[in-house]
This record gives C-alpha cells, structure tokens and sequence, in this order.
C-alpha cells in the first residue's frame, strides 16, 4: 500500500487522501456488515498486479489471443483449488462478481420464462433471486417461498407445496439476509420429486462450507453451487460457480461468450490464492470463530432483550428487529450506530410493513471483526455499546463518547493490509 500512496502523492493527491480517508475508516470503526470482510494482503497485492493488464477470452489451452502460459497457470490453479475447497467436479472463476454469476447459472441451465423457485426478498433472499426490479426478475418467472412466522425458519412444508403446484426448473437456496444453515437434503428431495435442478447461492456463507463450520450442499447431491470471492471467503470482489461434470460445458458456455468477455485475470490470480487459504487449517479455525463469535453476540443482545429473528444464530450473522426491540427503525439504529464507529445494514425483516430504506431491522455479523483477530468477550463487549446506543440513539454526548472507547479498542486490532504508519499521512 505504501508504494501505492507514494505514486499518487506524485500524481493525484485528491486520489491518494479519499485511499488514505478510507483505510483510516476501515482501521477506526468496527465493521458488522455480514457481506464484508479484510482481504489478505496478497490480494491486495496481486489484484494491483500486471495480470490487469492480460486479455484472455475463452479458457485456459482455448484463448483467443496469445500470451497465456502464466494466465492459463493461475485460471487452472484457481479452478482446481475451488474444485478442491468445495468437493466440486468443476469450476468457473470467470464471473466478474456475484449478480453475472448467477445470471450466467439461470440462462445457461433454463430457458427464458422458466419458473424458479427461490427464497422470498423480505424473508432473506438475495436481489439476483428474482427481485421484480432485476432483470433475471423480468426474465424468468420466479415463485417465492417464506419463513415460517412462528419459528422464523423457513418452511419446507410450503416449499413442497410450492413446488409440486408451480413445477420449477430450478429449486434455488441461498440468502443474503438469514440466520440459519439449511436442510439441503429435504431441499434436494423437493426438486426430486418434480425433476428441478438444484442450486445454492453460497455467497455469503461459502467461507463456513468451506472451512466446515457449515453444510456443504454438495454433500446432499447439489447439482450447482454459486458464490461470491468476497465475503466470508476473504478474497477478492468476484464469483465462481462450482457444479456436476456433465454440467459444465452448459456454463462455461453461457459464462463465456454467452454473458461476458474478457475475464479479469488480477482478479482470478487473486482467487487462486484465496483457494489455497481457505484450503488450510486455520480457514477451519477462523471459520469456526466467526460462527462461535456470531452466537457470542446473540447471546448477549438476547439477554439484553434483543428480538431476534429465529431467536438466535447458527452461521455469521443476526438479524436483529429493532422496532419491537427499542422502537426505532433500521436506519435509526444504522445511524445512530454509525455515529459511534460501529457500522451494520438496515435490513428488511419477513414480511416488513415499513419500506426498504426505512425498514424494521438490521442485520449484524461477525466475518470482518474475527478476521481482525475479536473473540467472544469481544463479541460481549461489543452487544453492551450496541445496547446502550439502541436504546438511546439521541444521546449524542454518550454516542460521542462510545465513539473514542471503540477507536481505542479498534487500536488492538490491526487490520490486514492496512499499515498504521500510513494512515498519519495527511492527518
Ligand atoms: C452478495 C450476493 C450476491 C451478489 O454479489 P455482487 O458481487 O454484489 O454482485 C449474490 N447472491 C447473494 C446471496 C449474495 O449475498
């Protein structure tokens, strides 16, 4: 980073204080945002190398332009890894982030006007599974099922229903906004029973399935499974879509030439050292701590009266309904947390009556923090300033105050990749 800093301290200085601006906030505050994470410094680093600069359309010993003895390597070795990370028969490292990704999975398996069955948006479902403002939303017909009201779990008796009335081509698991792991066999015997393919969009929990924290959908006989590079893997902004052997022509196809064109080779270089982290033991540790920390913080916002939705955790994240809770919405309690360093996401929550910018809950998790090295007492720690700030979010002299504990206690956990030293640079 330093270099980096140093070049543009020659050349745009504006540049170089909004970098130096947003490492200082990555440093000072504590990240909960359950979709973020610190990526390792070697990403850093190979994602700001000469790969950048590689065209490589088509596949590795199938290109269409020359040059590619080190770019074949690094795609191979990235492909190989995945496939090894995941139990996967194939993968595709191409997809430039998660929403092509799963594009490139609907119109490479389905045809247009198709039916999904995927997880309904307000019960924890992603924008790429059908939202009506996405374009797959338009493209192809998408049947949502819900969480049940009572327990907050999804309810496999609807999906059932759902499927045995709806016939879909495509039975999709995944989210974005859930708590629990899933029960991927009963999910595989509903898209049996009406001969619909399977697939899980891991993206943010892929970093738990791969360091068997959680299930791993491939075991229950998944035929697809999608994930973001980011996120609990740690690695850099993209996509890989793992799947059966007798599958991966269909996507590879439909990933290249069908959706994009050139890969970014910075970006897959970048996924290949991700795969070998994640492929090491203390993955399986550090996977393991930020589920032990997700509960750590569940428990102690639960003992303080926290209404939680599923009344707790069993992966990296809580989503938490602050209107019955403190009576103020997920942007109130996003703001008011914010202004104490502590950054979270309003979140819709099943079935909110408010709008999305003004919506019900948050959601808290717990990748970022453990990557900077916080544990359970942390996690303690860490419930009570939420708390104390929730439950007066107006007090600004005591949020004030907060703000200087947590920038002091941030101090102890140095963020990877971020040299403190560099941050007094124009301060
Ligand atoms: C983050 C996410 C995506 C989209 O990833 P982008 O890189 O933001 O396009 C897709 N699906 C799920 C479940 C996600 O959490």
């Amino acid at each position: 980073m330093h270099t980096c800093l140093d070049l543009l301290a020659q050349s745009d200085s504006s540049l170089q204080e909004a970098l130096v601006g947003e490492m200082r906030r990555q440093s000072t505050g504590i990240e909960l945002i359950p979709s973020e994470n610190y990526t390792y410094p070697e990403v850093l680093c190979l994602l700001g190398s000469v790969f950048t600069n590689k065209y490589a359309e088509g596949y590795p010993g199938r290109r269409y332009y020359g040059g590619q003895e080190f770019t074949d390597v690094i795609e191979n070795m990235a492909r190989e890894r995945a496939c090894a990370v995941f139990g996967a028969e194939h993968a595709n490292v191409q997809p430039l982030s998660g929403s092509p990704m799963n594009q490139a999975v609907y119109l490479g398996l389905l045809e247009p006007g198709d039916t999904i069955l995927a997880m309904d948006l307000s019960h924890g479902g992603h924008l790429t599974h059908g939202a009506p403002v996405s374009h797959m939303g338009k493209l192809f017909q998408f049947i949502r099922y819900k969480t049940d009201p009572a327990t907050g779990a999804i309810d496999m008796d609807e999906v059932m229903s759902l499927a045995k009335k709806h016939r879909p081509k495509l039975v999709l698991t995944g989210y974005t906004s859930y708590p629990r792991d899933m029960d991927y066999a009963a999910f595989k015997a509903v898209a049996d029973s009406v001969g619909a393919l399977t697939m899980t969009d891991a993206s943010h929990y892929a970093g738990m399935v791969a360091g068997g924290a959680m299930m791993n959908p491939f075991d229950a006989g998944f035929d697809v499974v999608t994930t973001t590079s980011h996120k609990s893997l740690r690695g850099p902004r993209g996509g890989i879509i793992l799947c059966r052997k007798d599958l991966a022509a269909r996507i590879d196809k439909s990933v290249f030439p069908g959706l994009q064109g050139g890969p970014h080779m910075n970006v897959i270089a970048a996924i290949a050292y991700t795969m070998k982290r994640a492929a090491e033991p203390a993955f399986r540790e550090y996977a393991a701590h930020v589920v032990s920390n997700a509960k750590a913080l569940a428990a102690r916002l639960m003992e303080l009266g926290a209404d939680l939705i599923t009344g707790g955790t069993d992966n990296h994240m809580l989503v938490m309904n602050t209107q019955t809770t403190y009576g103020i919405n997920g942007r109130e309690a996003e703001e008011a947390l914010d202004a104490a360093g502590i950054t979270v996401n309003k979140q819709i929550v099943p079935d909110d009556p408010n709008p999305p910018l003004r919506p019900s809950g948050i959601r808290v998790g717990t990748p970022a923090a453990t990557t900077r090295g916080m544990g359970n007492s942390d996690m303690t720690q860490l419930a009570d300033w939420m708390h104390e700030i929730l439950q007066h979010p107006n007090n600004t002299g005591r949020i004030a105050e907060i703000k200087r504990d947590v920038e002091h206690f941030c101090a102890q956990f140095p963020v990877p990749g971020i040299d403190m030293t560099d941050l007094d640079l124009n301060s």
